[in-house]
């Protein structure tokens, strides 16, 4: 009988023992169901934080570049700022400079080259270079189009660039005034694109008081004068000449330089003078021009706004 009860309550325990054992495994397997589903929500939620963590990334570079690019643009408005304000004060740095000299003995002359640029520039350049002075070229825009880099290279040598024409086409650009400032605007938009700068002087074709103009339209000079004068662009005339651009034997170079010196005497002396390339003499001529004009005591400028009046007979007769 107590043995019986022995193995009753033995198989009791056993039982039990197997009842934990079960509850165990079930409660074992329940658990790592769920340490798998954590699992699975960390790592989904680790890859939403990354994707919001990328596309803060994003966003950032995104506004890093737009600021670079901002920062490029104003590098660049302030180089262009830099250069004019460089431009400026090389013209205010010229003009004392000029002043300086002509107070010394109140001469100064300026060369002037109409109708160029041509092959022949550079070469009238190195004179200039050489001779350590600078002069102003009223430009012809078709011919600058052919030679922009001579253009380029006398301003950027310090020499002055003025406007004469775009096409130079005396029964194109005085039959009226629209013809003429359409062709006076196109040469002053295209040096400033070329320059940076816009020109402050001018020369027309044929001078203020050319009488050809007449044949296209009346007083078309006394019409279009005060106009290109408020636009601030200051018309330049001449009061000594080469002659080296007459029809004709072309002049040598001592009659060229004896030309220029016959007409030396005025405190101002706004020499014309030619760099088409006509007359290759210009070139061989120079040094006796400087030379003579230096001896009768001129120093030499450039024209701008604010040196001496030379518009002779304006408007013509
Ligand atoms: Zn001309």
């Amino acid at each position: 009988m107590r043995q019986k009860l022995f193995i009753g309550v033995y198989i009791g325990i056993l039982a039990l023992f197997v009842l934990i054992c079960a509850l165990f495994v079930v409660e074992l397997s329940r658990s790592s169901a769920m340490s798998k589903e954590i699992q699975s929500l960390q790592s989904r939620s680790d890859s939403s934080q990354l994707q919001k963590l990328q596309s803060d990334l994003d966003s950032e570079k995104q506004s890093n570049s737009q600021l670079s690019s901002s920062i490029g643009a104003l590098q660049k408005s302030y180089d262009q700022l830099q250069n004019n304000y460089n431009d400026l004060q090389q013209q205010v740095t010229k003009i004392q400079q000029t002043k300086a000299q002509g107070t010394v003995n109140g001469k100064v002359a300026y060369l002037t080259f109409d109708d160029g640029p041509s092959p022949l520039t550079p070469k009238v350049l190195d004179v200039l270079k050489q001779n350590n002075l600078h002069a102003t070229f009223f430009v012809v825009g078709t011919c600058a189009q052919d030679h922009p880099d001579f253009v380029k290279r006398a301003y950027n040598e310090g020499n002055v660039i003025g406007i004469h024409s775009w096409t130079h086409d005396y029964s194109y650009i005085y039959k009226n005034e629209t013809n003429f400032f359409d062709d006076f605007n196109k040469l002053k938009d295209y040096l400033h694109d070329l320059l940076g700068v816009f020109p402050t002087v001018c020369r027309y074709p044929g001078g203020t008081n050319n009488t050809v103009s007449q044949h296209y339209s009346d007083h078309i000079m006394q019409k279009v004068d005060p106009q290109v004068k408020a636009t601030g662009i200051k018309p330049y005339d001449w009061n000594a000449y080469a002659g080296d651009a007459e029809s004709g034997p072309k002049p040598s170079a001592d009659k060229i330089v004896q030309n220029v010196l016959s007409s030396a005497g005025p405190k101002t002396l706004v020499v014309l003078m030619h760099d088409t390339g006509v007359n290759s003499n210009d070139v061989a001529a120079l040094p006796g021009i400087i030379s003579g004009l230096r001896a009768r005591g001129y120093t030499f400028g450039t024209l701008t706004p604010f040196t001496p009046d030379m518009q002779f007979k304006p408007y013509g007769g």
